[in-house]
């Protein structure tokens, strides 16, 4: 049957499209405003929009409403309220007004608040952040909303992104203005979140119990085909794929996320989906809300999606790649090199204050994708290295060397020679060169940064670039306002920051050891471990940046690193658990049972005087019987560590523990238990295999 794409897009959204054919003139005028310039909404209004929003609702089959906000568990929450209500009649009417939009009360002594909030002060509110659509999932009435708790402290990830945004658009303002640009009102980060994902057999899956509670494997032996001959990436898609897929758009679709690209990724069952970019905070929901059908779609098909950073050893991972632009409300991107040198002059400044931005902060967007379930991906083959580095292609590098030495850029093509505001160069749009290694390449008309993981919330990374940029145009501004000569004063500049900043530029292999060695000597940090990275969160610099442009205050940054900190060694924690359980109770019985069935056949051959000591199953059980020791070991310490001992006093000591000690013997247990796998017939081992798994799909 024929999808009539925009028909059925949007068709779930309380959009533009229908405030405006719903709401009274000065109503829709209002909210508009007050959304543009980030003000409050009027009671009144709040009412009138209210009430158009429930009739809308109703009509579209919702029955309930819930302020939709994303607390720092890293997932989407929400409490759902039906519009019923009984009258003084005793009658039912659907009740929805102004002050339930506006401000909703969630109990919200159950999120994390890293000690933010004392429990005798549980609650919390959350507001509606009118500038992101509500929409209709499930038969409810999503509100998006921010979060806080009583006493302002914010305890959500949206609201950091928001005040970062607010920032950012007050510095490039400056910025553009200094170009001689007035019309432009505002200026918005923009973001495409590439998604990558896993999808299994539901059924195959059901008796993996680290699936069931970690979402990734805690044992398995390599298969023999992995992802060698190189045969899924962009491969045909699967029917049963293809179809999971279909009613995925579709469904996306309807909810205005407007899924665009989809496609085979490197490993088996890996797949990946990339929608349309926009701006950041409503990416931020969109990306979320893909997650979420992704999860519930993918059961409804009989698969499980698994969005872990590392759900099998030994095949890729799964990233979620951010691409970062800046652009105006009159729809210039500001990263994209122009036609004309003024153009590409102001194009050079903001690709220099990125620049800049990267390398003072180098470790907030290292932690910004930090989390024990990343960790198993950054530094691997295929994944960026923890060294956070930039890639910028060879011709724009050649193009900055030459402002830095005062230089004429020689083009490639001699008329891109035109020398316009002073030595700043015109140059060709398209730079061509790629780079797949890079952490944070420049793509053309935009910064992708890879580091992200697939299960992440993509509103920290975004509030963390978003405020950096904010910063270094910031002192760019501070600089160039005052400035005699502003076309002399903007090379030096330029100039003078890329110099101090270019070591941050790497073109080459990112994946190269000799790119570790490199780095160093440039004095790139390398926070191999969430563990090493979290605690740089409130480094000095770091929480003078984020106050002074308002983003989080010093408590909420302190408290941010501890809910992180405890994040992971809870994760941690869970997967020893969930292995030992394994351990104990399937393979260590398993791998007995067939060992005795061994002996019982060694013996029956003694039994027909018939020699064993040479024998293959004399020979398996010897070194069965060394395995087995060896897992048997291995689980004991792991139990001891895990469930016994003293791991230390404060969240950091006890996320080094837990990365130090538990991971290390998580990691022997694995060994012997993977061997072991490898010599105990298929029949008598426990649980699906690697191959069963990956390949479970047709
Ligand atoms: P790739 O080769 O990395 O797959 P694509 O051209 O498919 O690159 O784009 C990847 C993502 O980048 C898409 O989600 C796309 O919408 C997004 N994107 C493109 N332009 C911008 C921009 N100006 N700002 C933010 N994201 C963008
Ligand atoms: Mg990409």
């Amino acid at each position: 049957m024929a999808i009539d794409i925009p028909s059925i897009y949007g068709s779930l959204v309380f959009n533009d499209n229908v405030m405006r054919e719903r709401l009274p003139v000065e109503v829709y005028t209002s909210l508009k405003q007050a959304v543009e310039d980030g003000t409050p909404l009027t009671l009144d209004i709040a009412n009138e929009v209210a009430k158009a929003m429930k009739e809308w609702a109703l009509e579209n089959g919702a029955t309930h409403y819930t302020h939709w906000f994303q607390p720092m568990t890293g997932i989407t929450a929400e409490k759902h309220d039906s519009f019923l209500d009984i009258n003084k009649q005793g009658n039912v009417i659907m009740k929805f007004n102004g002050k339930a939009l506006i401000k909703g009360e969630p109990d919200a002594s159950s999120f994390p608040s890293g000690g933010l909030r004392a429990t005798f002060e549980a609650r919390g509110y959350t507001a509606w952040d009118a500038s992101s659509y509500a929409f209709i999932k499930d038969g409810s009435l999503c509100i998006p909303t921010a979060f806080c708790s009583y006493g302002g402290e914010i305890l959500d990830k949206k609201t950091p992104l928001l005040r970062s945004m607010d920032a950012l658009n007050k510095q490039s303002l400056r910025i553009v203005k200094l170009f001689g640009n007035d019309t432009v009102k505002k200026i918005s980060a923009t973001v495409g979140a590439e998604q990558e994902y896993f999808l299994i057999d539901k059924k195959i899956s059901e008796s993996r119990l680290d699936i069931i509670h970690c979402g990734r494997t805690l044992f398995g032996a390599k298969p023999p085909k992995g992802q060698e001959m190189e045969d899924h990436y962009f491969g045909a898609i699967k029917h049963r794929v293809s179809e999971f897929m279909k009613d995925l758009d579709k469904e996306l679709w309807k909810l205005g996320v407007p899924s665009k690209t989809k496609h085979n990724e490197a490993a088996p069952a890996q797949h990946e989906l990339a929608p349309v970019f926009t701006t950041v905070n409503i990416a931020t929901d969109q990306n979320q809300l893909t997650m979420e059908l992704m999860k519930s779609l993918a059961h409804k098909h009989g698969m499980v999606c698994l969005l872990h950073e590392k759900p099998f050893a030994a095949v890729n991972g799964s990233g979620k790649h951010n691409n970062w632009s800046i652009s105006t409300d009159t729809g210039k991107n500001l990263l994209e090199p122009g036609d004309n040198p003024y153009e590409n002059a102001q194009f050079l400044l903001f690709l220099t204050a990125v620049i800049k931005a990267v390398d003072e902060y180098q470790d907030l967007l290292r932690l910004s994708a930090a989390s024990a379930g990343n960790d198993h991906r950054l530094g691997g083959n295929e994944a960026p290295p923890a060294i956070v580095s930039i890639f910028l292609g060879d011709e724009l590098t050649e193009i900055l060397e030459a402002v830095e030495k005062h230089a004429k850029y020689k083009g490639k093509k001699k008329s891109d020679m035109k020398i316009g505001v002073s030595v700043l160069p015109s140059f060709p749009k398209d730079t061509t060169d790629r780079n797949r290694t890079s952490p944070m390449a420049f793509t053309g008309n935009k910064f992708e940064f890879r580091m992200l993981g697939s299960s992440f919330s993509i509103a920290c990374t975004n509030y963390i670039m978003n405020t950096i940029v904010a910063e270094a145009l910031k002192e760019f501004a501070d600089a160039l306002e005052g400035a005699e000569d502003f076309n002399t004063a903007l090379t030096d500049l330029i100039a003078k920051a890329y110099k101090k900043h270019k070591r941050i530029i790497y073109n080459g292999n990112s994946y190269s050891q000799e790119w570790v060695e490199e780095a160093r000597k440039r004095g790139l940090s390398n926070y191999i471990s969430t563990v090493d990275a979290l605690p740089h969160f409130t480094d000095e610099k770091n929480v003078k940046l984020l106050e002074s442009h308002g983003i989080l205050s010093k408590n909420e940054i302190v408290s941010r690193t501890e809910i992180l900190l405890d994040s992971y060694s809870k994760t941690v924690n869970i997967e020893a658990l969930t292995m030992l359980e394994m351990a104990k109770k399937q393979i260590l019985p398993s791998v007995l049972s067939y060992e005795r069935r061994l002996v019982e056949m060694a013996l029956n051959k003694k039994r027909l005087d018939e020699a064993i000591d040479r024998s293959v199953e004399v020979d398996l059980i010897n070194k069965l019987s060394a395995l087995t020791a060896k897992l048997y070991d291995a689980i004991d310490k792991l139990e001891c560590d895990t469930l016994n001992c003293n791991k230390g006093n404060n969240a950091l000591e006890i996320a080094k523990f837990y990365h130090n000690v538990v991971c290390v013997e998580m990691k022997n247990l694995r060994e012997a238990a993977d061997s072991l796998e490898g010599l105990v017939g298929k029949k008598h081992w426990p649980f699906p295999t690697y191959a069963d798994l990956l390949y479970s799909i047709n």
